[in-house]
């Protein structure tokens, strides 16, 4: 039977320019032959071997393999066809560098879901048949070329298919190593596979049964005895076409992310980088919200103040019933009235000129309830409190010397200096009687100043304006952080916001360098795809392969970058002496960030891959 059968080929490559490689050619090969074509650069050779290896289609003409015509294929049935009859050998050898040689030999039989043991024994036996096998562990760049070309063939052979299509494969070797190939090819021959060989070298081609000659586009026989191998050449590859484990798969994915160190390296850094400044950035974002928030207790949420005004306009005698009723609240720790009386003319003792400044009178705990900070302690009997810019305004002399003011003519003592005053600012530019009250007094706003236990100015909020006038409680203005956990709930969404921005900076930070560490990779790689794609790999375990490996990668950038961006954030927690808090979830969303980042980072790459053609094995 005529195993393969060429009529009228044509290959036309519409350019432009438009180069018509192989110009009708018509040819026979049966089972067993060991064919040999010869010819000049150019010529068509290697588009001829394309279009018998099911690796490219004719523009016109007919193929058939064992009178199966190939033109109506879908490129599913080409793929099967051509794994189940095909194995190739070319010039640049295509083996998996730094993998063992065993896994380049193993790699047909994976993409026909061979499973491991019977891999390894088919693999080991081709190595034997070509007097290999003692490589079978070495790393393949470490061998030489003519080892090289005997592992591919090897490949080839493990499988198990009825033809060898070899291009060149002595192109880059010499004349020694070269008659080791050939040897080799002869070995493979007549254990009965058909055997096509390209090459321009004539002594090669003397190995052959079968001569021809390709010039132009165009075919002629050189020597038409036909020598046969004596082998039965009825042999049928193992395994399923097309077909592979998942297992498998990740195997070889993981084997190609370990077996190539710069590439993983710099990806796993990558997504490591990002991964750290995320954990980074929530775990000291997490303590640091315990902190805001803590300060914030300590603060805010301790103040509340009550403003009305006195309905007769005429001051009144300190309450000190109504201060009693607002110390006793509870919760409350510190209570002060405090009374505007309106502008008043100030004078410095001895005389100096005078200035209008606001006064005002308090009783109850002043300092404590404004949270004032004195310059200067309280003489005896003091008199009026003086706001720091009010006392630089009069330029009074220094203190301790307890000066006297004259407020409308009227004689106070100076008890001490108001240098801040954060809850009441009008008071460092005024004057405040603290002790007893001036004729002219009259009031016309009182201010209850209350300081809390943390936590408790709302529950004292809610009660003030009662105790202040039981009668109207609503012309009582109550001021407090009434709703203190809404707004320490923006605080915290704030800080959140802003985390986030950061994290997803760096994560699409990552993809981009990922993408493009992958996408170098594939780039490098074509020929090593094509060649997965020649043997049986259909596009979609080519881009599980590049998704799978782009994916232990970003797994292993999440640990790492799990691991850098604790120790970071507890470096930087214990130099400010805070208390780390930590969010137990941040180590499986660290390692699903590096896997999202592996996925995101690896698909441009895939899809890539996925448009490498197992044409271009040859080709490279
Ligand atoms: P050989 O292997 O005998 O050196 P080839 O089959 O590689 O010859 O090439 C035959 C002709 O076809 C050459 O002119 C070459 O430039 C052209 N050719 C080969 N492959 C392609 C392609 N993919 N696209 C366009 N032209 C091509
Ligand atoms: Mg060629």
């Amino acid at each position: 039977m005529t195993l393969l059968r060429l009529d009228g080929v044509r290959r036309i490559f519409p350019g432009p320019p438009e180069v018509t490689a192989v110009a009708g050619v018509d040819l026979e090969i049966a089972a067993g032959e060991f064919v040999a074509i010869e010819g000049p650069s150019g010529g068509g050779k290697s588009t001829l071997l394309n279009i018998l290896g099911l690796l490219d289609r004719p523009t016109s003409g007919a193929y058939a393999i064992r009178d199966r015509a190939t033109a109506e294929l879908t490129d599913g049935e080409m793929s099967a066809l051509r794994s189940d009859t095909f194995g190739f050998v070319f010039q640049a050898f295509h083996l998996l560098e730094r993998r063992p040689v065993l896994d380049s030999v193993e790699l047909n039989l994976v993409y026909r879901a061979v499973p491991a043991a019977v891999r390894r024994t088919r693999a080991l036996e081709a190595l034997e048949a070509l007097g290999v096998a003692e490589l079978a562990d070495t790393a393949a760049s470490r061998l030489s070329g003519g080892q090289r070309q005997r592992v591919a063939i090897a490949r080839a052979l493990a499988a198990g298919t009825p033809v060898l299509i070899a291009d060149e494969p002595t192109g880059n070797l010499d004349s020694v190593n070269g008659a080791r190939v050939i040897e080799a090819l002869r070995t493979v021959n007549a254990r009965g596979v058909t055997v096509l060989l390209v090459t321009h070298d004539p002594e090669v081609a003397a190995a052959a049964g079968r001569r021809l000659r390709m010039r132009d586009g165009r075919l002629t026989e050189l020597d038409t005895m036909a020598r046969r191998s004596g082998a039965d050449a009825t042999s049928a590859p193992i395994g399923t076409p097309a077909r592979t484990r998942f297992g498998d798969l990740v195997r070889d994915a993981a084997a190609s992310v370990r077996t190539r160190g710069g590439r993983t390296v710099g990806g796993v850094v990558a997504v490591a980088v990002a991964v750290a400044l995320a954990v980074g950035a929530f775990a000291v974002g997490a303590t640091a919200q315990a902190q805001v928030s803590d300060r914030f207790d300590a603060h805010a949420n301790r103040e509340v103040a009550a403003t009305w005004s006195p309905g007769d306009g005429r001051y009144r005698p300190p309450d000190a019933a109504l201060l009693d009723g607002l110390s006793s609240l509870s919760g409350v720790v510190a209570a002060a009235l405090l009374d505007e009386l309106g502008g008043h003319v100030v004078t410095g003792v001895p005389e100096r000129p005078g200035v209008i400044a606001p006064v005002f009178a308090a009783s109850g705990d002043l300092v404590a309830a404004a949270r004032l900070t004195m310059r200067d302690p309280l003489g005896t009997g003091p008199v009026v409190l003086i706001g720091s810019s009010l006392a630089a305004q009069l330029d009074l002399p220094a203190f301790p010397a307890h000066p006297v003011l004259l407020v409308d003519g009227t004689r106070a003592a100076i008890g001490g200096v108001i240098a801040a005053s954060p809850r009441v600012p009008e008071l460092s530019g005024a004057i405040v009687w603290v002790g007893d009250r001036p004729a002219f007094a009259e009031s016309s706003r009182r201010t209850a100043l209350l300081v809390t236990r943390a936590g408790a100015a709302p529950q004292v909020a809610a009660q003030v304006a009662v105790v202040i006038d039981a009668a109207q409680p609503g012309s009582v203005e109550v001021d407090a952080p009434a709703d203190v956990s809404t707004l320490r709930t923006e605080i915290e969404g704030d800080l959140l916001l802003v985390l986030s921005g950061f994290t997803g900076l760096a994560l699409l930070a990552a993809v981009a360098a990922l993408a493009n560490a992958m996408a170098g990779s594939v780039l490098e790689r074509r020929a090593e795809i094509g060649l997965r794609r020649a043997v049986g790999a259909r596009t979609r375990h080519i881009v599980g392969l590049v998704l799978i490996e782009s994916l232990l990668i970003g797994v292993a950038g999440g640990i790492a970058g799990l691991f850098a961006g604790l120790m970071a954030a507890l470096a930087l927690i214990a130099s400010q002496g805070w208390l780390p808090v930590f969010e137990p979830l941040v180590a499986p969303a660290a390692l699903l960030g590096g896997a999202v980042i592996g996925g995101l980072g690896g698909s441009l790459a895939a899809r890539r891959a996925a448009r490498v053609l197992p044409g271009e094995a040859l080709r490279a």
